[in-house]
């Protein structure tokens, strides 16, 4: 029936992965995306960063100038913006939009600052925090990933003990999830996220 359907759509609660830079974020996404892919979209923020081999603009983030997302953000067109490692990163209104009027759960990936930031409007996500089991794991995760320089990989390990510090502040997550393994990492998200993926699957 109509009102069931609505109610249960106005119900879905945006989710909210955050956590270091090399945690495993994006590849448990990945997973997650694959497996319900009619069940969750993806918030593509914006940032100022260059395009890593294989990402593609407009999938993985919107990749744009300073001057292009300054003027968007003065502009009043952000949830919430962030410097980073040296660039800028966002959530536009219209990414969230853009998931949810798709009635589907829309996941943002941001850092400690984008949570913050998301705490003080609306929108009342699930927030999960996803964690290396170490430092030194993270470390070593950064390194193999070849993604960086070496300056911009000294950049995240700082911001990385910041997010731990910070994940392990009382009442800022609703779920911790140690990427220690993948396999029992993403078992565990699932978990977090089943009371929400049975709304969608009930609509
Ligand atoms: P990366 O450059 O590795 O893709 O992302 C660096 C950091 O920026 C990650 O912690 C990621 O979660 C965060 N990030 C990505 N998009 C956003 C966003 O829209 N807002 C905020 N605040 N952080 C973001």
């Amino acid at each position: 029936c109509f009102s069931r359907v609505r109610s249960a759509m106005e119900n879905l609660r945006p989710v909210v992965l955050s956590g270091p830079s090399g945690a495993g974020k994006s590849t448990l996404l990945k997973k997650l995306m694959g497996e319900y892919d009619n069940v969750f979209g993806f918030s593509v923020s914006h940032t100022t960063r260059s395009p890593r081999a294989g990402e593609v603009n407009g999938k993985h983030y919107h990749f744009v100038t300073r001057d292009e997302m300054q003027s968007s953000i003065d502009g009043g067109d952000f949830i919430e913006s962030a410097e980073y490692s040296g660039n800028l990163y966002g959530t536009s209104k219209a990414a969230v939009h853009a998931v949810q009027k798709n009635n589907l759960i829309c996941i943002l990936d941001i850092d400690m600052q984008g949570v913050k930031s998301i705490k003080k409007t609306d929108l009342n996500p699930i927030y999960i925090s996803i964690q290396p089991p170490t430092l030194q794991t993270l470390e070593k995760r950064l390194r193999d990933r070849k993604t960086e320089t070496e300056e911009s990989l000294q950049k995240r390990l700082k911001a990385a003990e910041e997010e731990i510090a910070f994940s392990k502040q009382p009442d800022v997550f609703d779920h911790i999830v140690i990427n220690d393994k993948l396999d029992e990492a993403y078992e565990q998200l699932k978990q977090a996220l089943m009371e929400e993926i049975n709304k969608v699957k009930n609509i």
